[in-house]
């Protein structure tokens, strides 16, 4: 059974926790590893690894206290190089596209589409189990076959997004830049429209904005399109 345990979700910072029951994994390491620690009950040594997916601080703020304190972190060549944390021996490149075993879990990275040097999102597969973990992206170009979870970021939709620019809240520079890098609701719907879901069980969207996100109407227009329990990550 897989267990998803949001542990902070937003430009702030990111890090969530994810268990098949055997191998805990951390997806991201986006705020003090004080925190991380605290929301593992002190026993973030007990989760195996550490996937992260670009090298923005609200995603991976705490990689070299992570490393330093024996946690293996993968993820791409372009991040590590940003992130300089490459000669690491805790360091593990993932690429594209490659399967690679961490515990039971299998993860396969694929290409997301960001302002960042390689970024990637992640099917992980357990059993029967597969959940998907994509975030900071404009879209997603693959389809996935038998997901059981599903988590996606939903930074913004368009009617708060567009009212934001109207009332001069948001530039319309920010507006257009957020859009061609974030994934906003109505291409999240889209791609969840795209997908077979006859076996998701939940879908957490993550990652939104606070200022150009309606959580209530978000949640809602999910729900709606895909009949099945959402999640909205804070
Ligand atoms: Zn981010
Ligand atoms: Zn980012």
């Amino acid at each position: 059974m897989v267990i998803v345990h949001p542990i902070a979700s937003g430009s702030k910072g990111n890090c969530y926790l994810l268990s098949d029951g055997k191998t805990s994994l951390l997806l991201e390491c986006g705020i003090s590893v004080k925190q991380m620690r605290h929301a593992c009950n002190y026993n973030l040594n007990q989760t195996e690894a550490c996937l992260i997916t670009h090298e923005h601080q609200d995603h991976c703020r705490a990689v070299k206290d992570i490393m330093s304190a024996g946690i293996d972190c993968y993820l791409s060549r372009g991040t590590a190089d940003a992130l300089k944390v490459s000669g690491h021996h805790r360091c593990h490149i993932l690429q594209a596209r490659q399967v690679q075993s961490i515990g039971t879990w299998q993860v396969m990275p694929f290409e997301t589409v960001h302002d960042a040097a390689e970024p990637l999102g992640f099917l992980l597969g357990s059993g029967d189990e597969r959940v998907l973990f994509a975030t900071d992206t404009a879209y997603i170009r693959n389809r996935f076959a038998g997901l059981t979870h599903v988590l996606v970021e939903c930074n913004y939709d368009e009617q708060t997004l567009d009212g934001n620019v109207s009332a001069g809240t948001t530039p319309r520079s920010l507006a257009d830049r957020i859009r061609q890098t974030h994934f906003g609701l109505e291409n999240v719907l889209e791609f969840l429209n795209a997908n077979d879901l006859s076996s998701v069980q939940g879908i957490w969207l993550l990652h939104l904005s606070d200022h150009n996100a309606d959580a209530a109407r978000i949640k809602q227009a999910v729900q709606r399109v895909t009949g099945k329990p959402v999640y909205i990550c804070e």
